[in-house]
């Protein structure tokens, strides 16, 4: 067996499925650089989660920590492949023994009306940045983008990501309204069900004046992707499939007073003086799992504001070659290859968004559906995170190690090559001002206000 210590294997990302596949490979003795974008590394759990799962979001940076702060793992943050580091330069001539691609899902599937792309901040936004200026708007260094959150914005979406949208909006829109009437309330009581909270301060959700955001789902609401059906389902097991879904979005309504339309297309843009006033949809009709739009039933929803929220999928490297929205890795899940390199594999959602979800490796589907429902504020416990992420972790456990049993056919790197790699390293974290462990540099970077 190849002697691991002489390997060095750059990971991309250093969330969930970095920082899990960086820690497997660094217990085998592997030295290991997580390269990172942002000065924090917790992905999706801090800039996608909304900000109301604030113990749990805590929980789940704490495990990503634990792993990043392992011996042979080398911390690089702030440095994004593609802009501070060219990919296939990284892959040629830095020396790693391998590249692992760890840097999730974060460019917003196209909203697919032609002419969209012009409208972006004006009347249009995508769901990546909205989330992640919410997260961090009321941080005093926040220094990006802002968004309004008007009243009876629509929203076109369907999936998980589409309801915490939805909820951020009316949210909003309801501590606006309480507070105008001085009504002291936040986030977090209006999470638990704005109803309940309106009940709380003796006042009727229906004369806080808010009309409420408008959900669109191009299919029909059961289904909806809120619940998933065990693999190869029985006729039975996709009916009560669709019966939860139904009963989730239902519940959903009940407490955030959202309004919904199902088998609704978008098909055009309502423009006006040159800003989004709208879209235009045609109902559908359903077949399998085709929805098609039914001539003549286009109608114009007028919006202040519309929110895409349709989907993430990786975000395009300069020099990565795509084989459609993905990256060209080779189909197996279980050890994605990037098909165009050699020693270039992918883990975790950059291999297929959030698409494939594999939950039955790990929990039941009574277990996720009562998760999800957690998640979603609508469930009768406290959301726990960090079981919803166990599937996201196991399958970067298996891709990493099929990492390994790749790495142990290669030829190990001479020590003048491991000490090269690791200068190389070093002065990218130098550049990055991260000369310090790994505790010393969060705590350094983390905002006094982060929520
Ligand atoms: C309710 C719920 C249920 C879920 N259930 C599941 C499930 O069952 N199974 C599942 O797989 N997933 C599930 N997910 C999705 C889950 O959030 C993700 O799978 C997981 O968080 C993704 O982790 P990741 O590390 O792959 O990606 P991310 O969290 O997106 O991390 C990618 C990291 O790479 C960094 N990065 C990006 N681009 C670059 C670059 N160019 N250079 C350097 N760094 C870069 C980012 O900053 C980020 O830190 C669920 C999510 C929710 C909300």
């Amino acid at each position: 067996m190849a002697n691991l210590g002489q390997y060095f294997v750059a990971v991309i990302g250093g969330a969930i499925s970095g920082s899990v596949s960086a820690e497997i490979l660094a217990d085998r003795g592997i030295r290991v650089a997580v390269i990172e974008q942002n000065n924090r590394p917790y992905g999706k759990i801090e800039d996608g989660l909304p900000r109301w799962h604030v113990e749990q979001r805590k929980q789940e940076y704490a495990r990503i920590d634990s792993r990043l702060r392992k011996p042979n793992v080398y911390f690089v943050p702030s440095t994004k492949l593609g802009r501070d580091l060219d990919f296939e330069d990284l892959c040629k001539n830095w020396g790693f023994s391998a590249v692992i691609l760890a840097n999730g899902a974060w460019r917003d599937r196209d909203l697919g009306v032609p002419g969209a792309a012009d409208f972006v901040d004006k009347g249009l936004v995508y769901q990546n940045p909205f989330i992640y200026w919410y997260n961090h708007k009321n941080e005093k260094s926040y220094t990006g983008p802002r968004y309004e959150t008007p009243d009876e914005a629509v929203v076109v979406g369907g999936g998980l990501a589409s309801i915490d949208v939805v909820k951020v909006l009316q949210l909003e829109n309801y501590e606006r309204a309480m507070k105008a009437r001085g009504i002291e309330t936040n986030i977090h009581e209006l999470e638990k069900g704005i109803p309940a909270a309106c009940k709380a301060h003796g006042v009727r959700p229906e004369d806080m004046g808010v009309k409420g955001c408008l959900l669109i789902y191009r299919r029909r609401e059961q289904d909806m992707p809120l619940a998933q059906p065990p693999d190869n389902p029985t006729p039975e097991q996709i009916a009560k499939t669709e019966q939860v879904r139904q009963k989730m979005l239902r519940l959903a309504r009940d407490r955030y007073l959202f309004r919904f339309q199902e088998r609704r297309l978008t098909t055009g843009l309502v423009v006006e003086n040159g800003h989004l006033a709208g879209i235009k949809v045609a109902e559908t009709k359903i077949e399998g799992r085709r929805a098609e739009p039914i001539p003549g039933s286009e109608q114009e929803l007028r919006a202040p504001l519309v929110i895409s929220s349709i989907g993430s999928v990786p975000e395009v490297i300069p020099g990565v070659v795509m084989k459609g929205d993905y990256y060209a890795f080779t189909e197996t899940e279980d050890f994605p290859r990037y098909s165009a390199a050699d020693r270039v594999y992918g883990v975790g959602n950059v291999v297929t968004g959030q698409g494939n979800i594999r939950v039955s490796l790990v929990h039941s589907q009574q277990v996720t559906n009562h998760l999800i429902e957690n998640y979603m504020g609508i469930g009768d416990g406290e959301p726990d995170i960090v079981a919803l992420q166990a599937p996201a972790e196991e399958r970067a456990a298996v891709q990493a190690e099929g990492v390994i049993e790749r790495l142990e056919s290669l030829t190990p790197l001479s020590s003048e090559e491991l000490a090269k790699v690791e200068q190389r390293v070093r002065s990218l974290q130098e550049k990055a001002g991260c000369t310090c462990d790994y505790d010393a540099w969060i705590a350094k970077v983390t905002p006094p206000d982060l929520e």
